[in-house]
């Protein structure tokens, strides 16, 4: 029995390609991917966060090197942690809100500080942070104090961390204030608080 039926074997025109034709040189562009960009990397491994700086960022959603004003980050990035110290007082760090990752314009610095996990400089080589183990149940924290950085385009002088005295007073009062309990962001407790 002859097994050729009707269309297993196409005619030669239907089965040999299209002549192969250099595209004219303008085709190119249509079917051009855009081109991604190489992960980032640091010098120090720092990791990188996704997020960039918001397009619209002004002085006054950010937070800068007090050095060089390069923007470190945006205030969405950031919050307060406060709460009730064992001696009765109160402490309130300014601190990268624990979910992010720290943004690639933190350079993670060659020596860390004492008792830090990291310690994180600016492109200009001045220190302006560190992360430590000392927030709820030993969590890291990476906090700025307010001698270090330029917040919504204002400076701070002295030592002494301004923080507890401008965290509710605008236009700092923006920033989100997390306490123990919502240290790690708004997700519900569960049922099982010990
Ligand atoms: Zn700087």
């Amino acid at each position: 029995m002859e097994s050729a039926s009707l269309g297993s074997t196409p005619p030669p025109w239907a089965k040999a390609p299209p002549p192969k034709k250099a595209k004219p040189y303008e085709a190119r562009y249509e079917y051009e991917i855009p081109s991604k960009k190489p992960p980032e990397t640091h010098p120090a491994g720092a990791t990188v966060c996704a997020s960039a700086l918001p397009r619209n960022a002004t002085e006054h959603s950010l937070m800068q090197c007090v050095v060089c004003e390069r923007p470190l980050c945006s205030t969405e990035d950031l919050a307060f942690f406060w709460r009730a110290n064992k001696q009765g007082g109160v402490e309130v760090h300014l601190m990268l809100k624990p979910e992010n990752q720290e943004p690639a314009t933190f350079i993670q610095a060659p020596i860390t500080d004492k008792n830090a996990m990291a310690s994180w400089q600016c492109t200009c080589g001045f220190k302006f942070g560190d992360t430590r183990a000392v927030a709820v149940r030993k969590a890291e924290m990476s906090a700025f104090k307010s001698s270090s950085i330029m917040l919504c385009g204002q400076r701070f002088t002295g030592r002494k961390s301004q923080w507890p005295s401008i965290y509710n007073r605008p236009p700092f009062n923006a920033i989100e204030v997390r306490t123990r309990d919502t240290f790690f962001g708004t997700t519900p407790a569960s049922g099982s608080a010990s």
